[in-house]
Parts: structure tokens; C-alpha cells; sequence
């Protein structure tokens, strides 16, 4: 991913998190017809974000909105007190440390469902952790929420913020875990749930600002509903595996193609060869690794997973003459690039054919070539479709001429 597009997608919790702050003076001076805004507001932001997980079968969304609720349900009835009350303080001191435990446990654990056995066991860990608190409370457990209140460090940096420091670290921890996590997966949830913990310790630090607290916690719940949509979108527009833009993007662009354009068919040779000797996994590999050289191709052009093994690269505003070096470029990477076989791929046929396990495990390196056909639109091929066509019938040659070239 592009630094450009790492920005891009930090923009949108960012943007409700700046939104919420400059919305927080405005509600705080809600005329009281409108008081009721005031006070179930978050709970129609909460509401809608849940219809949009449910809809979207973002199951740890569902799980993530529930929390966020419970500690919106407690607000009221529970810290009104201003944390006078050995009930409120631990009941807030919980709701500090749970809160982030479970939206970084759900960003480590990733998408399970919501209405099955993964669901039912997380929403179980909610339940616990609602009954130890009650417990706490009810049995007179002065000393676990005094625990929980007492500083872990001697410092006085905190000492502006009523959230206790054990809260502070589990709000930090699971925001660095939920980034960690969108660093590697690359789903907008994960980041959504970092910009979901912010504004929840916000809502928290303003607990006596009763405009404050609803007003994040409604900011959090409609960072989880952008986060929805944008997963949504990603898995429409973009390929799982390889994580190109897909077919269907593909075909929304080539609608709106001008009059000068190139576009290039790629496929992997004798990929089935590949598949067949080294498993399906090391396949994916291959494909990945392909993708990769394929979104850095140069000259303007944009990679697509078209299906399976082969790929399309658009030229808009090229001529074929123009795409060809930067195509022959990419040809010369695959090629060149040499896939170290893991251990744990070995081929079935070495195995049966000898005992060659054990030197099969040796790094041994393996290369695949692609073959690329290309062609532009004229006054003959004027669709985006005729321009394929070509390109594929280009394709054919390259087989033909023995692979691993670029045809025109
Ligand atoms: P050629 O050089 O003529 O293109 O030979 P080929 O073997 O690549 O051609 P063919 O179209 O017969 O085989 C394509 C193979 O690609 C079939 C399938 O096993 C493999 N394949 C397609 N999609 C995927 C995928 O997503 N993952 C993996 N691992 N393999 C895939
Ligand atoms: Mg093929
Ligand atoms: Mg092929």
C-alpha cells in the first residue's frame, strides 16, 4: 500500500474525531427541545452502526458496538456521581481496561460471524467480564478496584485525567495492536477500531462532561460504520488474494476509457505445471508475487486481476509502443525473481519419485516467466472489449512463440 493511500484511509477516523471535538460546544448547548438529542443520540449513531455490521456481516463490529454500548448504557446510571461512589469508580476503571482488552482482542482474533459458535464464545467474554465487575461492586471488593485505580508509575502526567493508568496502558496497548494489525491485514476495521479506542479514552477522560462523553462515544460508533463501509468496498473492488483491484473495477474503468488507450493481457506460463508440482499454496505465492511487480509497472499503467492466473494492465492515454518497455521491464522482474521454496512445500512428485525430501528442504530456488500480449485501441478495435480481444489474441502468440515474451 501507498503512503498516499495510508493517509487516505487514516483520513476518514481522523476526520470524525476533529468533526466530534468541534461538535462537542454545539451539543453541550442543545436547546432543551432538543434534549433528547442529547441523550440518545449516540444511541441512534450506536443503532445505525450495528444495522450496517449486521447488514455487512461484520461480526466483531457487532461485538465492538456492544461494548461501546455497555459503557454508554453505564454512563448514566452508574457515574453520574462523578466517581464518588466505590461503585462508579470501578465500574468506570472496568470499563477503561475491558473496553480496549476487547477491541484489541478482536483485532488480533479477526472476522469469525456473528450468529455461530466464534460469536456466541465472544459475546460469552463480554458477559464474564460484565459479571466479574458486578461482582466486584456487589461482594464489596474494595481492593480490586483499588488495584485497578492505583498508579503503575509515579508520575504526575496523568494526573489531570480521572481514567486510571492501568486503563491509559490498555487503551495504548490496544490501539497499537488494532494499527498493527491493519499494518499487516490491511482491512479498514482494524484501523477503525485504533480510532474507535481514541475516542472512546476521550469520551472516558470527559466523563464529567456529560456532552463530551456522548458525543465520542457516538464519534466511535460512526468510526466503525465508515470502517464498515470501506471494507465493504474493498471487498467489492479489490482481489483477496493478490490484492489488485479486481475484474469489476477493471470493467467500471474500461467504461470510461477516452479515445487512446493500451491494454495488456498477462498470464503465468505453465502455471498448472507449477500448481501441480509445488501445491496451491506456493502457487499463491507466485501470484502474489507477480501482483507485486505488476501494481509497480511503470508508464502509467494500472494491474487488475482478471481471473485466476491472468492479469490486465491498463494504459490510458498510451499507445502500444509507449506500454511495450515498461511491459518488457515487468517481464524481465518475474523473471528474474527467484522463489525460495519453503520447507514446508515440498512436491508430492520428488517425493514419491525418490527420497529427496531432505534435499528438497536445501533452499532451492525456483523461477516463473509470464507471457504478456498487447494491443491499442484504432479505428478498427474501438471497444474496450475489441481492444481485449486483440490483446488476447496477442497472448496466444506469445505461447506460441515460446512464452515468456511480450506480443504485440
Ligand atoms: P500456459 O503457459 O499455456 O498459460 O499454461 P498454464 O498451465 O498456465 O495454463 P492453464 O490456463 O491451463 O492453467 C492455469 C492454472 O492456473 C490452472 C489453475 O491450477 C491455476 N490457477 C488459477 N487460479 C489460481 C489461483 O488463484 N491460485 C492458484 N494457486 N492457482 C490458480
Ligand atoms: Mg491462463
Ligand atoms: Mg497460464
Amino acid at each position: 500500500m501507498t503512503f498516499g493511500r495510508t493517509l487516505l484511509n487514516m483520513a476518514a477516523p481522523a476526520g470524525v474525531l476533529a468533526a466530534a471535538y468541534f461538535l462537542v460546544p454545539v451539543v453541550a448547548e442543545l436547546p432543551a427541545s432538543l434534549a433528547g438529542l442529547k441523550a440518545y443520540g449516540a444511541y441512534i449513531v450506536i443503532a445505525l452502526a450495528a444495522s450496517v455490521s449486521l447488514i455487512f456481516r461484520r461480526g466483531r463490529v457487532v461485538l465492538a458496538l456492544l461494548t461501546l454500548a455497555l459503557a454508554y448504557v453505564s454512563h448514566g446510571p452508574l457515574l453520574n456521581d462523578a466517581l464518588d461512589s466505590f461503585r462508579a469508580r470501578t465500574v468506570f476503571a472496568a470499563l477503561c481496561v475491558f473496553v480496549p482488552f476487547n477491541f484489541a482482542a478482536l483485532s488480533l482474533l479477526g472476522e469469525r460471524g456473528t450468529f455461530n459458535l466464534h460469536g456466541a464464545r465472544r459475546l460469552g467474554v463480554i458477559v464474564i467480564e460484565a459479571i466479574f465487575t458486578a461482582w466486584i461492586v456487589f461482594a464489596g471488593k474494595t481492593e480490586i478496584a483499588a488495584w485497578a485505580h492505583a498508579p503503575l508509575i509515579e508520575t504526575t502526567l496523568f494526573a489531570g485525567s480521572p481514567i486510571p493508568q492501568l486503563g491509559l496502558a490498555a487503551m495504548a496497548l490496544s490501539v497499537a495492536v488494532s494499527l498493527g494489525a491493519w499494518f499487516f491485514r490491511r482491512a479498514p476495521i482494524d484501523l477503525g477500531f485504533a480510532g474507535t479506542v481514541i475516542a472512546f479514552g476521550i469520551a472516558m477522560n470527559g466523563i464529567a462532561r456529560p456532552a463530551v462523553f456522548a458525543v465520542f462515544i457516538a464519534a466511535g460508533a460512526l468510526i466503525l460504520t465508515i470502517a464498515v463501509l470501506q471494507d465493504t468496498f474493498r471487498m467489492a473492488f479489490r482481489d483477496e488474494l493478490t490484492g489488485l483491484p479486481s475484474r469489476r473495477e477493471l470493467n467500471e474503468r474500461m467504461m470510461g476509457l477516452g479515445r487512446r488507450y493500451t491494454i495488456a493481457m498477462v498470464d503465468v506460463d505453465r502455471f498448472k505445471n507449477f500448481n501441480d508440482t509445488y501445491g496451491h499454496d506456493l502457487g499463491d505465492q507466485v501470484l502474489k508475487m507477480v501482483a507485486r511487480k505488476l501494481a509497480e509497472v511503470g508508464g502509467g499503467g494500472t494491474a487488475y486481476r482478471y481471473g485466476g492466473e491472468e492479469f490486465t494492465v491498463l494504459f490510458p492515454g498510451k499507445d502500444v509502443d509507449a506500454a511495450v518497455p515498461h511491459l518488457e521491464a515487468l517481464r524481465g522482474q518475474v523473471a528474474a525473481y527467484r522463489l525460495a521454496l519453503r520447507a514446508a512445500a515440498r512436491p508430492e512428485k520428488a517425493q514419491s519419485v525418490k527420497r529427496r525430501r531432505g534435499a528438497f528442504r536445501a533452499a532451492k530456488a525456483e523461477s516463473v516467466t509470464i507471457s504478456i500480449g498487447v494491443a491499442q485501441r484504432n479505428g478498427k478495435l474501438v471497444t474496450p472489449a475489441d481492444v481485449v480481444n486483440a490483446a488476447d489474441k496477442a497472448l496466444y502468440r506469445a505461447k506460441r512463440g515460446g512464452r515468456n515474451q511480450v506480443s504485440r
